[in-house]
């Protein structure tokens, strides 16, 4: 018989499906907003010039032999990893507080974040409302349950600060809190650094954990020290907290799935302890990690003529984003399209929360060929000095 006849076919999933169905569309106007992943003004998918060189090298070096990582990955990795978050002077690094392992991109290490806290600090956790799908399914597999805190208000479409502390505030003391610590996905709405302080006290007085997961840094601001700013204010003022760091975005590394996790303890001794637990959970997870990722952002990094020409070319990715915001404003200011479109050029990161409503989202997927989430978020790296006029019209055409 049929061994599998009851299983059923799955939705496709709502971000990565909207690639699949661009992929399949054969317009020549045809647009892919959905998808976060960097391109430039030709559409083209953009390898960063540094990774290249570095893959160059390292294929070329033959002492480098194919042998298995740690199970918590490359030792040298983690370290570099950690300074580019914590700051090459954080206390808590210099103290041995901070554990940091090598994770399959950012998705991996919020997988083993959450199969951690299961295990050892089971506690209710809070995400914002909306936040990136996937946090759910994942907070779901450790087993665990979560409930939301009010972040968006959609009357002004900007940041619910009030709605977001007051929910936050009822938690029970000791819940888990998974914030976005720069360029929230899908809002591109951030706390300021006052706000970020308010929260701070709060998460004393009421003894929450934070969760930070940065899959963003450099990609808001174009200033890594800047998009930090939330994780180091929180690790200075002595919080234990998780940090789940991603190389997918900000060098371009998606298909590497190049990652770290990070565990700030409260002292040496039990951050020892918990690394060795850590690499419990990893080791029937996967083993341990693949190399090439780790050994192409470990020398971007660690070489400071490489790490400089890997700014360079972020300050121009982010850069291109920025034009973008202002040039699909401009253009539905020009066309008079009713709505107030300021909040475009607001936003901070890879995406814009648009506003538009699953009905008008239809219509410019269905009509223009405009792939998007059916939330309203577009990725601002699909948008072109080329296309934003026609993506504005669309719109428009959408909106009255
Ligand atoms: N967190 C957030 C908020 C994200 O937007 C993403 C990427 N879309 C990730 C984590 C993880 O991405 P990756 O696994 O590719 O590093």
């Amino acid at each position: 018989g049929n061994l599998f006849e009851q299983v059923q076919l799955a939705p496709p999933d709502p971000i990565l499906g909207t690639a699949l169905a661009y992929k399949a569309d054969t317009s020549k106007d045809k647009m892919n907003l959905g998808v976060g992943a960097y391109r430039d003004d030709n559409e083209k998918p953009y390898p960063f010039k540094v990774v290249r060189k570095v893959e160059s090298q390292i294929v070329n070096d033959h002492s480098i032999d194919k042998e298995y990582l740690p199970i918590d990955g490359l030792a040298q990795f983690n370290t570099a990893a950690q300074q580019l978050i914590f700051s090459k002077d954080s206390a808590a690094v210099k103290e041995g507080r901070v554990i940091t392992s090598q994770a399959i991109s950012g998705t991996g290490a919020l997988r083993i974040g959450f199969e951690f806290l299961a295990k050892f600090y089971n506690r209710e956790v809070l995400v914002s409302n909306p936040t990136w799908g996937n946090h759910h399914d994942i907070i779901k597999c450790s087993g665990l349950n979560f409930k939301q805190y009010r972040y968006y208000n959609p009357k002004n479409m900007s940041l619910d600060f009030n709605g977001m502390f007051t929910d936050i505030s009822m938690a029970k003391p000791g819940s888990i809190v998974l914030l976005h610590a720069c360029a929230h996905n899908p809002t591109g709405l951030d706390l300021t650094e006052d706000q970020w302080k308010r929260l701070a006290g709060l998460f004393k007085q009421n003894r929450l954990f934070p969760f930070f997961d940065s899959a963003y840094q450099g990609f808001a601001t174009g200033d890594l020290n800047r998009d930090a700013y939330s994780i180091r204010l929180f690790t200075e003022l002595g919080f234990q907290l998780i940090v789940t760091q991603s190389f997918a975005k900000n060098m371009g590394l998606y298909s590497d799935r190049i990652g770290a996790f990070h565990l700030v303890c409260a002292n040496k001794e039990t951050a020892a302890k918990c690394l060795s637990q850590l690499k419990l959970v990893i080791r029937p997870m996967y083993s341990n990690p693949p190399a090439h990722g780790a050994r192409i952002a470990t020398k971007i990094l660690t070489d400071p003529a490489l790490y400089n020409e890997w700014m360079e070319e972020l300050s121009m990715v982010s850069k291109r984003i920025i034009d973008m915001r202002t040039a699909l404003k401009n253009e539905l200011v020009r066309l008079e399209v009713p709505g107030n479109w300021n909040h475009i050029v607001t936003q901070i990161g890879m995406f814009s929360y648009t506003g538009l409503t699953p009905e008008q989202c239809d219509i410019l997927i269905n009509k223009y060929h405009i792939y998007l989430l059916k939330n309203g978020r577009i990725s601002m790296c699909g948008i072109t000095t080329k296309n934003v006029g026609y993506l504005a019209a669309a719109i428009k055409d959408a909106v009255v």
